[in-house]
């Protein structure tokens, strides 16, 4: 098992005894450790997306984790935005403007990345009678949305939470093959 089915199992696993589960225990240990070194958002990036079902469904009716990540993703993404100067804040129009756009960016960013399937196909790319869907071209990923400049954000956000994420894997995997006996 990778690391995200043995956390999958973890985080759905009702007994977490030490012994005949000790592996899901294993799992969430690593979780918890990688979590305080990835600063938090790495295991929440992981949670949402490996273990609470049906993203795109969630994400519009909301849960608590999904609640906490778009918050905290809304935060860094605030930070990002100002540290590359996406926008000019000159003015206090200006700063409200740019405080619009990073939420946009935010919002798009992680529902793309949580569930990027295109909606005609959901994902497969064809039709039912197997033919190239006609809204991706054949891709089965949806747009995330905006235009220009904004998308192209939006998009930037999609490769650092694919990041964040990828970073956080690893360093649990590690965590989990330097315990003896797993
Ligand atoms: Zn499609």
């Amino acid at each position: 098992m990778g690391f995200a089915d043995r956390y999958l199992h973890a985080v759905n696993s009702s007994d977490l005894r030490d012994d005949e589960h000790h592996h899901a225990t294993d799992a969430l240990c690593a979780a918890a450790l990688a979590n305080v070194a990835g600063a938090g958002l790495g295991a929440l990036l992981s949670r949402v997306k490996y273990a609470d079902g049906t993203q795109h469904r969630l994400f519009e009716s909301g849960t608590a984790n999904l609640a906490s990540l778009l918050r905290i993703w809304t935060e860094r993404v605030i930070q990002k935005g100002r540290e590359r100067k996406w926008v000019k804040e000159g003015s206090a129009w200006d700063a409200q403007a740019a405080q619009a756009l990073y939420r946009r960016v935010a919002e798009r960013s992680l529902a793309y990345w949580l569930d990027g399937k295109c909606p005609a196909c959901s994902g497969s790319g064809n039709t039912l009678d197997r033919r190239i869907c006609v809204p991706c071209k054949g891709a089965g990923r949806s747009e995330v949305g905006g235009a220009g400049f904004e998308r192209e954000r939006a998009l930037d956000m999609v490769s650092d939470l694919e990041g964040l994420l990828q970073a956080h894997n690893a360093r649990a995997a590690a965590m989990l093959r330097s315990q003896p006996d797993v």
